[in-house]
């Protein structure tokens, strides 16, 4: 890309200085020659008014050390007089454009070039009053003579622009792209490094993006240290478990306990396992989510009735309320977000506790609030518990069935609903955590 910018400035800068060069030459000759026009009209006038008749002229003209030629051409067109040439050595002159011209509008000019003199020759014709032509010529520099003289002078300058322009390309592409370059090589010192202003919103975008993909391969390597950590604790009782009757050192009464142990251990690598793998489900896009008129009020009550005889097991009330809210969601994920909540309300609740789902309308928006009367969560996890495995309580959790994953769920479902999550909690008296969606029907 440097070679390529700098190879561009280059040419660029060459064809301005060929196209600079060949315009001055022009425009210097084209004044040059308008200089030589006018200093011609300014001779043929003085010899004009200088003369009388033709003998006059060889008075003052012939053998008199004048660098301009004088013709004098009668009117058929034959020169009477030539200071250069003699008389009658010269062919007839009445088509000659300067003459035709002369003879039209009292006086005429034309500019023709002689290879052999490799001049041009200025030709200026004035009609005199007795009918004749008076007609002074010169020889002047050509434009290649021109050119040919100033060329070396102009190439010298053009050779030096043309180096200036080099080290200055080079100066310049140095400084375009020494910041992208020494990013490339690491892309963690974009304050340290000197860039210009058009840089900073690209960079601050591949900065983020750099700081993103870090960060996901970081939580990548946690959940996967995480899930192997997890899935080793019950398999490890398992195997023992199923080693001790192996060996039948257990004896039949604890068979049958041994037996429930691997049972309730093997359960709860399902239960791990399945949230494993709905996580990855909803992180790799593969779901997706098909969102209908869903009636929120609905997938409440009968996750409430679904639940009744876990919070009978718990000792606690679970109700429902509110009314008939339609919101734009995939019905499968509200019925997994409600269940989490509630399953939560009841598991981290005190016997003799209530938990409340509440479905109802906040000006616009539909919410869905799940309230309980359980040990609640202090102020420094509140915001931790929806990452994944994070469990304030970790035994009871595990004692309850838990996976540390329920409320990471919960906030992706929240989050693809394009709904917001609302927490409050205090400790020993309650949590109530609200899913606030986007916008909905109440009836
Ligand atoms: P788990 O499977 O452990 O319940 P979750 O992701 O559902 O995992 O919840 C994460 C943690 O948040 C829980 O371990 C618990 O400590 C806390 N938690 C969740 N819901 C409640 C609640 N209603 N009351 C108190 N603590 C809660």
């Amino acid at each position: 890309m440097k070679k390529k910018i700098n190879t561009y400035l280059l040419f660029t800068v060459f064809l301005t200085l060929m196209a600079t060069l060949m315009i001055a030459v022009a425009i210097f000759h084209h004044m040059y020659r308008e200089q030589v026009i006018e200093d011609m009209q300014t001779y043929s006038y003085v010899v004009k008014n200088l003369i009388t008749s033709e003998e006059d002229l060889q008075g003052k003209f012939v053998d008199h050390e004048v660098d301009m030629r004088i013709t004098v051409i009668g009117e058929n067109g034959e020169v009477l007089f030539d200071n250069e040439a003699g008389e009658g050595v010269l062919d007839n002159h009445a088509q000659r454009p300067e003459i035709v011209s002369a003879r039209d509008s009292g006086e005429g000019y034309s500019v023709r070039h002689s290879d052999t003199l490799e001049q041009d020759m200025y030709y200026y014709a004035v009609m005199l009053e007795n009918g004749k032509v008076l007609r002074v010529s010169k020889g002047a520099s050509s434009i290649w003579r021109v050119f040919k003289s100033t060329m070396i002078g102009l190439a010298g300058i053009a050779v030096l622009m043309f180096i200036l322009c080099m080290v200055l390309a080079r100066y310049l592409t140095e400084n375009l792209i020494r910041p992208i370059e020494r990013l490339a090589g690491n892309l963690g010192e974009m304050e340290e490094i000197d860039t210009y202003e058009e840089l900073v919103p690209f960079l601050s975008t591949i900065q983020e993006q750099h700081k993103d993909i870090m960060k996901g391969a970081k939580m990548r390597q946690e959940f996967t240290a995480n899930v192997s950590h997890e899935l080793k604790t019950p398999l490890t009782s398992i195997s023992g478990y199923a080693e001790l009757i192996e060996t039948g050192i257990a004896g039949e009464k604890e068979v049958s306990r041994f037996a429930r142990e691997i049972h309730r251990n093997s359960d709860r690598l399902l239960t791990l396992i399945n949230d494993i793998i709905r996580l990855s489900e909803l992180d790799s896009d593969m779901t997706q989510i098909s969102c209908t008129p869903v009636n929120l009020y609905d997938i409440a009550t009968s996750c409430v009735e679904m639940l009744q005889l876990s919070a009978e097991n718990h000792g606690v009330t679970i109700a429902s309320h509110g009314f008939r809210c339609i919101v734009q969601a995939d019905k499968g994920m509200m019925e997994e977000l409600v269940y989490n909540l509630c399953d939560n309300a009841i598991r981290y609740n005190n016997a003799g506790g209530r938990v409340d789902v509440t479905v109802s309308m906040r000006g616009s928006r539909v919410y869905l609030s799940v309230k309980d009367t359980g040990i609640g969560i202090q102020e420094k996890d509140q915001e931790r518990i929806f990452e994944r495995f994070y469990r304030v309580d970790k035994s009871r959790s595990k004692l309850t069935g838990g996976t540390g994953l329920g409320l990471a769920i919960v906030k992706h479902i929240v989050a693809q609903h394009h709904a917001e999550l609302e927490l409050t909690s205090e400790v020993g008296k309650g949590t109530e955590i609200t899913v606030l969606f986007p916008e909905g029907i109440g009836a």
